[in-house]
């Protein structure tokens, strides 16, 4: 997977990517990360890239020539590693075929597990990081297929996001967490949030772990994690519990919490 973030503030994403697990994976080969600086593009004498907005309005907006001078490179570089991997008898899955564009953007559709999980099919992903008010919108609508918000509030810039989108992709690439670990539920998996999970010692500040996750019965460690997920998720997302596939007697549980909790307030 290989993940091209245009910006102007390489450093930031680069420093924060190439730590911990997504370090460990792009150091092995399974993921490639490379920060295109917007400002490398810059058309005028003073390297600026942002002006200020046609019809008045506080701020700068970041101009659409430099965005798509860096753009074209990044489509260069990805059509130079695509002909690599072709030379070297593997061949792309899909040759010819132009990358996705995610636009960091608080307009976006609100990034989730799911999204996570399809560009996680992709070969290459563009990330398109804005700053100051923004990107001038002609750009926007030549070189962009999707826009990816992280959540209802506004950030100064995009790396964040991009960051935690390049984050929450690299996890599904296969061999960048151990396999065992990868096949793992998790929160969101089946619409549920996880059981909570418990390391040593067995008891701290006077608190048993569970017994039933020192009994070493599999089928009832199995019985009580599906049960905690149900209850967690009733009190902490009921919105999601509404999606997730429930026996009759989970719906009960769920129902029964929901109703305790509805008279709490
Ligand atoms: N004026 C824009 C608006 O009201 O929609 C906000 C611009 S914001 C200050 C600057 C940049 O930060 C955006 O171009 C975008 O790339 C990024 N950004 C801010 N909040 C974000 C969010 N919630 N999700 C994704 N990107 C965000």
């Amino acid at each position: 997977m290989h993940f091209y973030i245009m910006t102007l503030f390489p450093e930031m994403v680069m420093q924060g990517l190439n730590t911990s697990i997504t370090g460990r994976a792009i150091q092995k080969g399974l993921l490639s990360v490379e920060a295109v600086n917007i400002r490398d593009y810059a058309f005028n004498k003073h390297n600026s890239v942002d002006d200020y907005p046609y019809g008045g309005g506080a701020g700068m907006l970041m101009q659409a020539e430099p965005v798509y001078q860096a753009y074209q490179a990044v489509i260069e570089k990805v059509n130079d590693c695509r002909r690599s991997v072709q030379a070297d008898g593997a061949g792309p899955k899909e040759a010819g075929r132009s990358p996705r564009v995610i636009y960091l953007s608080p307009q976006g559709e609100t990034f989730s597990q799911g999204i996570a999980e399809e560009l996680a099919k992709e070969e290459e992903l563009i990330f398109l990081c804005g700053h100051y008010e923004g990107i001038d919108e002609r750009v926007l609508e030549e070189i962009v297929t999707d826009y990816v918000s992280v959540g209802d509030y506004v950030l100064t810039g995009g790396e964040l996001p991009a960051m935690i989108m390049v984050d929450a992709i690299s996890r599904l690439v296969p061999g960048v967490l151990h396999n065992d670990v990868s096949a793992e539920f998790e929160s969101f998996q089946d619409n549920l949030l996880e059981y909570p999970q418990y390391s040593r010692p067995e008891v701290w500040h006077g608190k048993r772990v569970p017994e039933v996750l020192l009994s070493g019965h599999h089928a009832n460690v199995e019985k009580w994690r599906r049960k905690q997920s149900v209850i967690r998720t009733a009190k902490l997302r009921p919105d999601l519990l509404r999606k997730a596939e429930l026996t009759e007697e989970e719906r009960a549980i769920a129902e029964d919490i929901e109703g305790q909790q509805n008279g709490q307030i």
